[in-house]
């Protein structure tokens, strides 16, 4: 099948290119590189440089490759960035994905699937979080991810589209073959920069926040290995392939570590000793964030296979060690 795949030179587009490839999928990225990495595309895909944006080129982009559904990760993602700098947040991630729905509706595409994030519910009340949690973001990137989910709820009810929004946890890892990996510029997830602390190439670790309502007072996330969420994906195409009407999907094991623990883990897994200093709170941060991935494993049959924290930073610490981007 034919998919469009804007921002697939990002860090889980590409794990998700990898991944459609590999099940004989033909296809296209769109992405601007501003944030991906063109070592990322693989050579036998269609790539078209381009930022979503710019409706008419997108149009005439899908026009010519007519892929049956998109599925949409471009977006700006950083939680502090967007309390710095929320208009960029608002025009790239909302402006930007109404661009690309006018240029799939001019195209005649209509389905998609939709890079949303857990950040969507601010400080749940219930953990672990079921989709079913309100709606509530504490920061610029959150609110500009439920905009487009409202967005995409009232296409569906009132037009002849269908969509999934997955809602990601923390997406971590790398893929085990060691040809793709995590690689934003500047890198502010903390797993990564563990394992550059780790490498010798950062002088210490900070810990943003020591006094949350938390076992430990640091901050605890549902880590997912980034071939389990490019699973998510394909598993979503074939349901709105099929027929299946529009859900909304959490994307996360159930299981949460505090940054305390991801750093324990990361000194058993690479072996090294390293400076950790504990700091003030990051602005726009939840105490907890854990997935409820019930409904993603009942629906769709959702099976992750690399729920394990240490597996997790071995391949990322793998790609650390031998980056190609
Ligand atoms: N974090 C930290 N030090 C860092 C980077 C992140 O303590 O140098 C914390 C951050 O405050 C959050 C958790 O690690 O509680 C995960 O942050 P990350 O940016 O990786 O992902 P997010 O949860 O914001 O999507």
């Amino acid at each position: 099948m034919k998919i469009a795949v804007t921002g697939g030179a990002g860090y889980i587009g590409s794990h998700t290119v990898k991944l459609l490839k590999e099940n004989g999928h033909d296809i296209l990225v769109i992405d601007n590189l501003y944030n991906g990495h063109i070592k990322a595309v693989p050579d036998d895909v269609t790539f078209a440089k381009c930022d979503i944006r710019e409706t008419e080129t997108v149009k005439e982009i899908l026009s010519a490759f007519k892929p049956e559904a998109v599925i949409h990760f471009a977006a700006f993602i950083e939680v502090g960035e967007s309390t710095r700098n929320p208009l960029s947040f608002y025009i790239n991630n909302i402006s930007g994905t109404l661009s690309l729905l006018s240029a799939m509706k001019e195209s005649g595409i209509n389905k998609i699937i939709f890079s949303s994030t857990a950040a969507v519910y601010g400080n749940p009340k219930k953990i672990p979080i079921p989709e079913t949690e309100t709606v509530k973001p504490i920061n610029p990137y959150g609110q500009t991810k439920a905009c487009v989910e409202k967005a995409l709820a009232d296409l569906s009810s009132y037009s002849d589209f269908r969509y999934v929004s997955l809602r990601y946890f923390n997406a971590a890892g790398a893929d085990p073959s060691g040809l793709i990996g995590e690689s934003h510029n500047p890198e502010t997830h903390l797993i990564p920069l563990v394992l550059k602390t780790a490498k010798g190439e950062r002088e210490k670790i900070s810990i943003f926040g020591t006094d949350y309502p938390t076992p430990d007072g640091t901050c605890i996330r549902d880590y997912i290995h980034v071939n389990d969420l490019a699973k998510a994906h394909l598993l979503a195409l074939e349901h709105l392939m099929d027929g299946g009407k529009s859900e909304v999907f959490n994307c996360g094991y159930g299981k949460g570590y505090s940054v305390k623990e991801i750093i324990e883990t990361a000194k058993k897994v690479t072996g090294k000793a390293f400076k950790v200093i504990e700091d003030e709170r990051r602005k726009g941060d939840p105490a907890v964030l854990v997935a409820d991935p019930g409904k993603l494993k009942r629906l769709l049959n959702w099976k992750p296979e690399f729920d394990d924290l240490e597996f997790i930073i071995k391949t990322a610490w793998n790609w650390e060690l031998n980056r190609r981007f």
